[in-house]
């Protein structure tokens, strides 16, 4: 009988345990995660933080479901992995064995690393015990500021200002999100923001936190500006969490890296989700996607080779729908270049694809406060970004997915003015019926 351990109870680590037991019914599998919670929705979070969400609902699997899944739950750290003699370390002083291993252990919050970041009322969203306690700061708490400028930083910005906490934003430039949106986009966000009171400060870095008896106070900025505050929220990006498999001598870069079958270098480990770095045929480079449905279908694939297959992951083109400031956005393909300014590393999101695909042309197209940016590839479209109303999505969406040839109307999409809407609807259905009368 096979002894499979997967180390994080994260959607990447749930999802090879279902892979697994969908072809090995009697192997024994232990999980092992550190958070006092079950598998939860990570992306929940941020509905759970404005109270769209009750925190039941966070939890995608019942109590019945882990049970047909027939495995050992320990809650506890894996500390060292010997991938040699096939046995890792727990903090409780007990050891496993293991004939198949699954890292996925995701990535962590970068730390604020300036004075006065031990006060107490300093947050960041991680996981959900750091909702839990924003929650908790934001019932007494009457001012905030909120650090970053990626979603995450959005997200609870949104969840206090649905609280009824004032609250500042800083950006360190002078746009929001500025490796994903263009000036437009983010102006868009930025202004619904300021509408529903958000107070954002352009050009703003944090220097140190003001404390007054361990608590939270105000902040100092560069510029010598104070800002009162009794809560103080950031999110400067994401890391990977690749120490453990650094000091068991795995092959690590930004992530761990692993094949298009999630094997890292050490035999029977796998590596899947936020935490692994995958080679991408499309961009010739090895990149983290940072997003859950990638996290989701890595952890498939992990799951079945454990089990003996000899499935290959390949990198989706990227693809998130998400909510900026109540606009329902979505981002496919390349649609960002250049560096980021507000966030350190890896934003959420950002696939590096996006700025490394050939140069690509944009057309735009603003209606109200719906916006919606192509971009023309030679032959396909390269990405789009969506905000608002989404009813071209569905068509994008299949047309950039699939590389859908749209030579036909090329030229007519980079026309001034021309009518985009019309012409990639019109474009998506002729292909439709094309396929259904081939399918008849
Ligand atoms: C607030 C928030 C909002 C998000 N919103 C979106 C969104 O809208 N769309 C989207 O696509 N993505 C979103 N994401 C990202 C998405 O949630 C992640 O990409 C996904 O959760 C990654 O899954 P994972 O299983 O790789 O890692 P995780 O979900 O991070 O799970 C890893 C687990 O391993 C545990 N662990 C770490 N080290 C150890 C150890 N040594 N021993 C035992 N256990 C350990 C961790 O505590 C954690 O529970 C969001 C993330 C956050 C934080």
């Amino acid at each position: 009988m096979q002894r499979y351990v997967i180390v994080g109870s994260g959607v990447a680590g749930i999802s090879a345990i279902e892979a697994l037991r969908e072809t090995d019914r009697s192997g024994e599998i232990t999980l092992i995660g550190d958070e006092v919670h079950n598998y939860y929705s990570r992306p929940g979070l941020a509905y759970y933080l404005t109270g769209e969400l009750a925190e039941e609902y966070l939890f995608p699997l019942s109590r019945n479901d882990f049970k047909n899944l027939n495995l050992r739950h320990l809650q506890a750290r894996v500390v060292s992995i010997d991938p040699l003699e096939h046995r890792l370390r727990l903090n409780t002083g007990e050891t496993l064995n293991y004939d198949r291993l699954l890292i996925a252990v995701g990535a962590s919050a970068l730390s604020l690393n300036i004075p006065g970041n031990d006060l107490a009322g300093v947050v960041k969203l991680d996981n959900l015990e750091d909702a839990r306690q924003i929650i908790r700061l934001a019932r007494k708490a009457r001012r905030a500021v909120v650090v970053g400028g990626g979603i995450t930083a959005l997200e609870i910005v949104e969840g206090l200002l649905a609280r009824g906490v004032r609250t500042h934003f800083l950006l360190r430039g002078e746009t929001y999100w500025s490796n994903v949106l263009d000036q437009v986009e983010s102006g868009i966000v930025l202004h619904k923001l300021q509408e529903e009171g958000v107070q954002v400060h352009f050009n703003t870095e944090i220097e140190k936190i003001l404390g007054n008896r361990g608590k939270v106070a105000g902040i100092q900025t560069r510029d010598g500006q104070r800002l009162a505050c009794d809560i103080l929220a950031y999110a400067i990006g994401v890391r990977p969490r690749i120490q453990l498999a650094q000091a068991s001598g795995l092959k690590t870069n930004r992530g761990i890296l692993v094949d298009n079958q999630l094997r890292t270098n050490a035999s029977d480990v796998f590596a899947a989700g936020d935490v692994a770095e995958v080679y991408d045929p499309f961009s010739g480079r090895s990149v983290i996607d940072s997003l859950w449905g990638p996290a989701r279908d890595q952890g498939r694939i992990a799951g079945k080779n454990m089990a003996g297959a000899s499935a290959h992951y390949s990198k989706p083109i990227p693809f998130n729908v998400t909510r900026l400031a109540n606009l329902t956005t979505m981002i496919i393909g390349t649609v960002g270049k250049g560096v980021d300014h507000d966030l350190v590393g890896i934003a959420r999101g950002d696939s590096e694809t996006w700025r490394q695909l050939p140069e690509a042309i944009a057309a735009q197209s603003d209606f109200d406060v719906n916006r919606l940016r192509i971009l023309v590839g030679q032959r396909t479209l390269l990405g789009a970004i969506v905000m608002g109303d989404q009813s071209l999505s569905k068509a994008l969406h299949h047309l950039i997915i699939n590389k859908v040839d749209i030579s036909a109307i090329r030229d007519r999409l980079l026309q001034a003015g021309a009518p985009l809407a019309s012409l990639i609807t019109d474009h998506y259905l002729k292909l439709r019926e094309a396929d259904a009368r081939t399918l008849h």
